[in-house]
């Protein structure tokens, strides 16, 4: 173990560079070219394939493995890439365990499924590598589109419209495009600037124009967009996070974790990026591990995952709670925060309180535990900020919080379609599902702008 990990408080240098480079290396290496072979000849080419229906972009998952096993890995990633533009980020970040692979027959009846994510891999990689591009864009239509937001979902969106000809421009709050593929998936699931290659491979197609630095909102105002261009897709992602409600959580100290997480995945040196000694994390989704885990790669020496209700309800799936056993992260139960404990403004420990199911409802024991902290992640979850669409003129449906759309991701609002995790829907908030909203919002805007040229 590294002197640094020991330092008090909150601090950088904990480990050597050498052990950071290791520590957040690829999660899963690429497949080598014969790998890819004897893996994509495990699959039994199911007619009915499990796996494809339990794609959201319901890509044909028996074809392009065929493609692979028959040498023709480019023709493999077209097939992926007609169904998901953004096929090469989904084979890195889609929890597989809970979508295509729990589903593989070989699962079910080895428990050992065919490997769908890293052939994904195996086939956009080959095509990216190569520059290979697929689609031309149809000639031009001469309608525009604002898309606000260039994560996954606006990304999607765009690609699809500008197949078809429409000339698309992104409006984006932040510098860099590619929502939280760039500000927010784990830095051990996207090495090598990815997120970036690959906005540049959608973009490559051609009729689209990103503006980063402009926000909704603030820059740029809802009503002007429906005036300037002839359809809006607005696929704003979740900008809010949950109050922790406990005492003192405006101890220094006490982050966001979505936050810490984007100053990891931006920081060119990780050794200058700080964190605690002990460090304890509030939630139990994807958002928490993933706090959890980088900060034990980061150096901390003990870390903790504190959620409120049992192991069978966190979030976070099976496999992601695996990982962060495996990197040394304990996951405590049935715990609710309380109050963050602080020494000269700073966290010192944080009391929680043992909670248990009474009457249908979670409610506190009023048993305490305290922890030990010299830093603590909230990771309860984020909110649709509807003041971007505040001043716009006519107000747009929600409901539950988020954007209301209608089956083709029409919003209340004349013109305007929304998709991805702005959006109330049932779909998981999941970089696959971002995707195939933003496709099939773009599908329904060309339906209504071919059909009278109007949205
Ligand atoms: C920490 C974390 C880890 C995750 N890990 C995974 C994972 O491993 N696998 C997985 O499948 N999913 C993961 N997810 C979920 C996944 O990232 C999201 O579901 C997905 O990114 C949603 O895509 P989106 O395009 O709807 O929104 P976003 O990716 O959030 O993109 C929205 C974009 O809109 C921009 N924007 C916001 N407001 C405005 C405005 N007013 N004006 C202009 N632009 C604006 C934002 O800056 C952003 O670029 C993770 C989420 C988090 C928070
Ligand atoms: S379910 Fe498994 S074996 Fe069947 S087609 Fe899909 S990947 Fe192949």
């Amino acid at each position: 173990m590294a002197e640094g990990q020991f330092k008090e408080g909150i601090a950088g240098a904990r480990l050597s560079s050498a052990q950071y480079a290791e520590n957040f290396s690829d999660l899963h290496p690429p497949l080598d070219h014969h790998e890819a072979l004897v893996e994509s000849d495990r699959c039994y080419f199911c007619y009915d394939a499990p796996c494809m229906n339990a794609c959201p972009t319901s890509i044909d998952i028996p074809l392009f493995i065929r493609q692979i096993s028959t040498g023709n890995p480019i023709g493999s990633a077209k097939t992926i890439f007609d169904q998901n533009i953004l096929g090469g980020m989904c084979a890195r970040v889609c929890p597989t365990e809970t979508l295509c692979e729990e589903v593989c027959v070989r699962e079910t009846a080895e428990g050992k499924p065919v490997q769908i994510g890293r052939l994904q891999r195996y086939a956009t990689d080959t095509a990216m590598q190569q520059g290979k591009q697929f689609y031309e864009r149809a000639a031009p239509t001469g309608q525009t589109i604002a898309v606000v937001g260039a994560g996954p979902a606006g990304l999607a969106a765009a690609h699809r419209l500008a197949r078809y000809g429409h000339d698309v421009t992104i409006f984006e709050a932040r510098p860099k495009a590619g929502g939280l593929n760039e500000y927010g998936i784990a830095a051990y699931k996207s090495v090598d600037d990815f997120a970036r290659a690959e906005v540049d491979y959608v973009t490559a197609i051609g009729g689209i124009s990103i503006e980063n630095g402009k926000a909704l909102g603030r820059d740029i105002h809802l009503s002007e967009l429906t005036a300037d261009y002839d359809a809006v897709f607005l696929g704003m992602g979740m900008a809010g996070v949950n109050a922790l409600r406990a005492d003192g959580e405006d101890a220094d100290g006490v982050r966001d974790a979505v936050e810490f997480i984007a100053e990891l995945r931006q920081a060119s040196d990780l050794g200058g990026l700080p964190v605690g000694r002990r460090v304890v994390v509030i939630g139990g989704g994807m958002t928490a591990v993933d706090a959890a885990v980088q900060s034990k790669l980061l150096g901390a020496e003990e870390v903790t995952i504190c959620y409120r209700r049992g192991q069978e309800h966190m979030n976070a799936s099976e496999y992601e709670q695996d990982l962060a056993a495996a990197n040394g992260v304990t996951i405590r139960h049935w715990l609710q925060p309380k109050r963050v404990l602080a020494e000269g403004g700073k966290v010192s420990g944080i009391e929680l309180e043992y909670t248990a199911f009474g009457d249908g409802k979670l409610t506190g024991t009023g048993e305490m535990l305290v922890l030990p902290a010299d830093q603590v992640f909230k990771a309860i979850g984020q909110t649709f900020v509807p003041a971007a669409l505040n001043g716009s003129g006519a107000a747009i449906a929600l409901e539950g919080g988020r954007i209301k759309v209608d089956a083709e991701g029409r919003t209340s609002l004349a013109k305007v379609w929304a998709g991805g995790d702005c959006v109330a829907d049932a779909r998981e908030d999941l970089t696959v599902s971002a995707v195939a909203a933003g496709r099939d919002a773009a599908e329904s805007m060309h339906r209504s702008l071919t059909s009278n040229g109007r949205a």
